[in-house]
């Protein structure tokens, strides 16, 4: 069993960094890869980074899209994800990731893995009619635990629009969901959406991240990032963790959760059971180690 599973840790390894295409999609491309359900996920790990006996214990996993093209192989985010945008499909996009990231917390519930998921969402999508009568029908039909659910607003909202950002992710608060603002810092108005908008969440971008053990000011903006959360009482995860040394220091800084290269690539649903199987294996080695130290 363990061969084949980091077989299959290898081989998301490998496809990972394959993200150039030959061709650019079409938006007509996209809208027959929705169709034909041509869409899977990736999930990457989000870890617990300060309780000392829990340390690095996973609490969740995000769920990232790809685009199995027929003939140009995986595509990632950032070759469709403005094209759906430009092209009117992110809606019916993210109801197709949210069916497949609903199946997949049902599949894992049914193994006994009780993890938090987190989905992609755009503010045209929260500001989309009938938005909620559509996510109720679509949570029944799957059973979703819906307080292990928690939706990343990707994207700044329009001012003129907060009011009613802010009853649609009440609305999905009152339902169990968590919100999270994502990227946050590089929005051209985050703290106004801060202020505005009921987060639960606030991810810490991955440029900031990943220059925290080189430069000084992206490490005070960092630590600053952290304090504001906790002062706000919202849980802050850090994104892009990629050095032992980013990871020591986030810690340090009592930031929540991380997520990044460093503790795990986003992998596809078998590496990813294939991961958690490794974890729990070398867990229990650990801890007989240490009982037969004692
Ligand atoms: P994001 O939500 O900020 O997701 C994190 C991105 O950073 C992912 O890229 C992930 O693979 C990458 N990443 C994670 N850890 C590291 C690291 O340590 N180093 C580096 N260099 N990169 C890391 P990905 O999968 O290419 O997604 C890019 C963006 O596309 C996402 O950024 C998100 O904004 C968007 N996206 C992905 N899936 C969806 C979706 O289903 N719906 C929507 N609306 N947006 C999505
Ligand atoms: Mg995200
Ligand atoms: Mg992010
Ligand atoms: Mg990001």
């Amino acid at each position: 069993f363990l061969p084949k599973a980091k077989l299959l840790t290898d081989l998301a390894l490998f496809l990972e960094p394959l993200k150039t295409a030959h061709r650019t999609p079409t938006s007509d491309d996209l809208a027959k890869a929705i169709r034909e359900k041509q869409l899977f996920l990736a999930f990457q790990p989000q870890v617990d980074l300060q309780h000392a006996l829990q340390q690095d214990q996973i609490i969740g996993v995000e769920a990232l899209a790809r685009w199995q093209n027929p003939e140009r192989g995986v595509l990632y985010p950032d070759s469709f994800i403005s094209l759906a945008e430009q092209s009117g499909l992110m809606i019916p996009l993210t109801w197709y990731v949210i069916e497949l990231a609903l199946q997949q917390q049902a599949q894992w519930l049914f193994q006994g893995w009780n993890l938090n998921l987190s989905i992609n969402i755009t503010a045209a999508f929260i500001q989309e009619e009938g938005m909620l009568e559509v996510f109720d029908k679509l949570t029944q039909q799957h059973q979703a635990v819906l307080n292990r659910l928690t939706l990343e607003l990707t994207e700044t909202v329009g001012v003129e629009c907060l009011s009613y950002a802010s009853h649609v992710l009440n609305a999905l608060r009152d339902r169990g969901c968590k919100i999270a603002s994502d990227d946050f810092g590089t929005g051209h108005s985050s703290l106004t959406q801060l202020y505005r908008l009921p987060f639960n969440e606030l991810k810490i971008d991955r440029s900031f991240v990943s220059l925290i053990d080189q430069d000084q000011d992206a490490l005070v903006i960092t630590e600053s990032i952290i304090d504001l959360g906790k002062r706000l009482g919202l849980t802050v995860v850090a994104e892009g963790i990629e050095t032992a040394a980013q990871h020591a220091m986030l810690v340090e800084a009592g930031c929540a959760v991380g997520q990044g290269y460093f503790i795990s690539r986003p992998l596809t649903a078998g590496a990813f059971s294939a991961w958690m199987c490794e974890r729990s294996q070398s867990a229990i080695t650990a801890q007989n180690e240490s009982m037969l130290a004692r």
